[in-house]
């Protein structure tokens, strides 16, 4: 890594600073793939700019009781960086997890935190990107330039989430606090607890919160899904068992989640009746076998269709069978001085509410972009397999997958890359351009992804700020496939039609 710094060429200005790549965003995704930089091409400079002070994205913004992961670690953990502790992991291990990988490769020199990138303008005639960024204090920043850019800025608004304006809360007494905006101070000791919204963060904070308040009522409009299963690894706990070294042990039991996920995918759509059945007889191991399903655990979409929200130990359903939380249906009318009206006439009182309604989708994180002075338009640009754009030279996002661990894609498109610019060096092209072919030029724009493939509230509402999928290609869409990319991505021929290279 020294050699990298020591490498990186200043401008004659000394607030321009130069480099062969610029990742933007130090998640899990932004480290992920500077280490495949790092490793794969040593003898490019590289610098991650990073808008807040410190590592993690998801897992330092979202501080809320209890929050985890929902999906293993073994696989949502890298593919070069084994997973040592129980499948599902907080916040707080995920972030110990992040720090070591950074350590050990000596990543954090070239991570500039506190960094807001707020343009980013491509020039043919350079063949650079230049980065302009502010500090978190507002403050000018210094400007980067780039040959290539590698967008880890994940997919939502880290300031400002998704919280619905209901009649009436300015009367409420007690505080509404939204989960990604968790204030440490609030105190629900014995207190009564509304928390709206029935997804994976819900699953999260209320069986957190159930143990130190009074009660805690889970108030959604409709159903989910959730698996139940126990937070250990058989496969894992008998392989270090018998001696097995931790790196077989990792790439193991991540081979068995694989093949599991596989098989859930693939029922979900051939057998969904008989997975309901599967999700019903885990959650009854914890909520008893007399649970009732109807009418707020039966949802009327297919499993997978939104992310399946997992339940570590049925920690949420054992709380309900205890009597410390309920659930409601329910839609709310307007909230009250000591609760929430509900539509069908209940009242629900509370002293606190929480909102788990989400998130708001982000396209680019809130950057301008712009291809030779002219700005670029997401919303009507082609997407190349959900990773590159038309018209949009030098530059990938890594947007991960929602059906299986986000991380599975970013080792994948790492060495994808990682080929493309030693392919690009191997011609001497400074640009690589994705181009549409002639021959798919009629083909019309279309949505993201299709409804019914996946379609959670916080895609539907901002769907159409997504770049495009070309009517309904294969190579031009994001699949969500895992198990089909990691054969296809390896073997895309850089030489292709669609690669445009000067
Ligand atoms: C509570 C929660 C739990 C989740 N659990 C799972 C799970 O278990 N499994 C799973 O697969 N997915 C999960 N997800 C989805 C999750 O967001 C991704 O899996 C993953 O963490 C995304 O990583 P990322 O690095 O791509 O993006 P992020 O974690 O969003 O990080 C992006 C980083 O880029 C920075 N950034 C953004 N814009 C700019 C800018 N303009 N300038 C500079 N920096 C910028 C941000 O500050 C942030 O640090 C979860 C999401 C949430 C909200």
């Amino acid at each position: 890594m020294a050699d990298v710094l020591e490498r990186e060429m200043k401008s004659s200005s000394a607030s321009v600073a130069e480099f062969d790549v610029v990742i933007v965003g130090a998640g899990i995704s932004g480290i992920g793939s500077a280490y495949h930089l790092q490793t794969q091409c040593p003898d490019k400079t590289f610098v991650v700019l990073e808008a807040k002070p410190d590592i993690g994205g998801t897992w330092h913004t979202h501080r809320y009781p209890g929050v985890r992961s929902d999906s293993d670690l073994y696989t949502f953990g890298y593919r070069f960086k084994p997973w040592v502790g129980p499948p599902i992991a907080t916040a707080d291990e995920i972030l110990k997890y992040l720090r070591n990988v950074v350590a050990e490769n000596d990543l954090g020199r070239a991570i500039r935190f506190g960094t807001v990138i707020t343009r980013c303008s491509w020039s043919s005639q350079e063949n650079r990107w230049t980065i302009e960024t502010r500090q978190a204090d507002g403050s000018p920043g210094t400007t980067y330039r780039a040959k290539f850019l590698w967008m880890c800025q994940g997919y939502y608004d880290h300031e400002n989430p998704y919280m619905p304006e209901w009649p009436g809360m300015a009367d409420f007494k007690g505080p509404i606090i939204h989960a990604q905006k968790w204030d440490d101070k609030i105190d629900y000791t014995g207190k009564k607890v509304v928390v709206i919204g029935s997804g994976a963060t819900a699953a999260t904070v209320i069986p957190a919160m159930a143990d130190k308040a009074a009660h805690v009522t889970m108030l959604q409009r409709s159903p989910t899904y959730f698996n139940c299963y126990p937070n250990r690894s058989e496969l894992a706990d008998r392989l270090r068992a018998i001696g097995v070294d931790e790196d077989t042990v990792h790439r193991c039991v991540r081979l068995d989640y694989l093949d599991q996920l596989k098989a859930l995918d693939r029922r979900s759509r051939e057998e969904p009746e008989q997975v309901f059945e599967d999700l019903k007889a885990m959650i009854r191991q914890y909520a008893g076998e007399d649970f009732q399903f109807e009418p707020h655990f039966t949802p009327s979409y297919r499993p997978w269709q939104q992310r399946l929200a997992f339940i570590p130990d049925g920690d949420m359903f054992e709380r309900i069978r205890e009597g410390k939380v309920s659930a409601v249906t329910d839609t709310i009318d307007h909230f009250t001085p000591t609760g929430i009206q509900l539509s069908s006439g209940q009242h629900l009182d509370a002293d606190i509410v929480v909102a788990a309604t989400g998130f708001r989708l982000l396209v680019m994180g809130g950057i301008a972009f712009e291809v030779d002075g002219k700005p670029v338009d997401w919303s009507r640009t082609p997407t190349y397999r959900g990773m590159m754009f038309a018209g949009v030279p030098n530059m990938l996002w890594v947007f991960g997958y929602f059906r299986a661990a986000w991380t599975l894609r970013v080792d994948l498109l790492g060495d994808f890359v990682c080929r493309l610019l030693q392919h690009m060096a191997s011609r001497q092209a400074g640009e690589v351009r994705i181009e549409v072919p002639p021959s798919l030029a009629d083909h019309e724009l279309t949505p993201w992804i299709e409804d019914d493939n996946f379609n959670p509230g916080y895609l539907k509402r901002d769907l159409d700020k997504l770049p495009k999928r070309l009517g309904d290609l294969p190579e031009w869409r994001h699949s969500q496939d895992y198990w089909l990319e990691s054969e296809d991505i390896p073997s895309i021929n850089l030489d292709g039609e669609e690669f445009v290279y000067s």
